[in-house]
């Protein structure tokens, strides 16, 4: 039972969303699934329970690249905050 929940779960959450599939990628030699912007595969085969193998979207390297770069921007969104509201509390503190 919880067995087939997970699977029905994993399923769901694999699926690749239309997204997920750019206009140039295309299926490669290895039957795979490729980005047809840095040309590395964007699905891998792995062990299904023991049912055979089944392809499940993983990032690309210009995906990883530029989560990379958003989560650093994240980051510094962060940080920027931070420092404007120390900023604010010490003028409010300056002022009263
Ligand atoms: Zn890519």
């Amino acid at each position: 039972m919880l067995a087939e929940l997970t699977e029905k779960v994993l399923e769901d959450n694999l699926k690749p969303s239309e997204s997920y599939i750019g206009d140039r990628d295309y299926i490669g030699k290895d039957g795979l699934l490729h980005c047809g912007k840095c040309h590395t595969r964007k699905e891998r085969e792995i062990n299904w329970f023991g049912k055979g193998t089944r392809k499940v979207p993983v990032m690309c390297k210009c995906k990883e690249e530029a989560n990379r770069i958003r989560d650093e921007q994240m980051q510094h969104s962060v940080l920027r905050l931070l420092t404007i509201s120390r900023y604010v509390k010490k003028m409010k503190n300056i002022c009263n």
